[in-house]
């Protein structure tokens, strides 16, 4: 009893080790009934490896005592003590340890090793172990499932229109190829072309509109405009860089899902130095379906190494959209300010929709 409640004190300081994004492990000391140190893990946010809830505990208590020995207090810890913790309770002379759970990988009172209680050493101490067990081990196994839960999300992002200003260029691509003809852009053609990949969207051309160059000359004539276009003029829209650097920085797996090809979206990406944050490129020369199939989105949330329910798409096309929906990742729809009516079903066919990137980023520093 007396021993549970001490050990319920240990567990509030996991708490706090918790709250601050630490391995939840807490420790008390108590000398006669009174608490004389208290400890949590503060590993990472010290950037210290001695920031292990004991050993704070043992520094408050010697100070509490005036005394570097501590040999009528009972050291009470969550999980199993460390080599270098149980060294150190040795050194102070601790008599009676009582740990919650079992450290299998690297406990030394008792698991891998015991310090504690090896006659050699001029001191040896009573041990207790499995008080609250199993509220010692929710907490370490709620927060772990946590954390590789945070390390495994997916954020694929569409190229052209979702993160790239680069709607135009193709307007301005497929324009410039009609007028060399004589014939005007017939006023459907982005919408139709809008979900294929470059070589669906030649042979489209071609037949649809009875152009007399192969669908291989075709191609290379969008080739080189678009090169030439991408390179030089293209951006990132607002927020897009710091967004991804952040997602990265916390283990967050990025993709690029795009029809396109890397003749064209590298040169941006390398523009903004951002290409090594990306794992995984599902692009034009995969030879998947268009994005009225959900493959590419599989294929790049499987390229990530990740389960597509842990996927955030961003898309600007409701087709891309409601594939990505079918995949079973969440949805992202982003404007891309072309006509309001588009907007529209863009807002409709996604879970959310945003003007802006830099609320993501908001969004997701304020949830750290
Ligand atoms: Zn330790």
């Amino acid at each position: 009893m007396e021993h549970e409640k001490y050990m319920r004190l240990a567990l509030e300081q996991a708490k706090e080790a918790r709250k601050i994004g630490e391995i939840p492990i807490g420790c008390v000391i108590v000398y006669k009934d009174k608490v004389i140190g208290r400890g949590f893990n503060t590993r990472m946010r010290d950037n210290n490896a001695l920031g292990h809830a004991e050993i704070t505990a043992i520094n408050e208590a010697c100070g509490c005592m005036g005394d570097w020995r501590l040999e009528e207090c009972t050291l009470y810890v969550t999980v199993e003590p460390c080599p270098m913790c149980a060294g150190a309770m040795l050194q102070a002379r601790v008599p009676r340890v009582v740990y919650g759970v079992p450290n299998k990988k690297a406990g030394c009172v008792g698991s891998v090793y015991n310090l504690l209680n090896d006659s050699r050493f001029n001191h040896q101490a009573e041990i207790v172990s499995g008080v609250l067990a199993e509220e010692c081990a929710d907490i370490m196994k709620s927060f772990f499932k946590e954390f590789r839960k945070r390390d495994k999300m997916g954020y694929i992002f569409d190229f052209d229109g979702t993160i790239a200003n680069s709607s135009y260029l193709w307007k301005k691509v497929d324009k410039d190829f009609f007028e060399k003809r004589n014939m005007a852009m017939p006023p459907e053609y982005a919408d139709k072309i809008a979900t294929m990949s470059f070589y669906e969207g030649a042979v489209f051309t071609k037949t649809a509109y009875n152009i007399v160059e192969t669908v291989e000359e075709i191609m290379e004539e969008w080739h080189k405009g678009a090169v030439k276009e991408y390179e030089k003029n293209v951006t990132l829209k607002e927020s897009v860089v710091e967004y991804i650097r952040f997602l990265k920085r916390k283990n967050h797996k990025v993709g690029l899902a795009t029809a396109s090809n890397p003749e064209f979206y590298l040169p941006v990406l390398k523009k903004y130095a951002i290409t090594e944050c990306f794992d995984a490129f599902a692009d034009g020369t995969l030879g998947l379906p268009n994005k009225e199939s959900p493959d590419i989105y599989l294929k790049c949330a499987e390229m990530m190494g990740v389960e597509p329910k842990n996927c955030i798409v961003y898309e600007d096309i409701v087709q891309g959209l409601e594939s990505a929906k079918k995949a079973g990742m969440y949805t992202v729809g982003v404007y891309d300010g072309r006509s309001e009516e588009r907007e529209k079903a863009v807002e409709a066919a996604a879970d959310r929709y945003i003007t802006d990137f830099s609320l993501e980023l908001e969004m997701l520093i304020k949830n750290k």
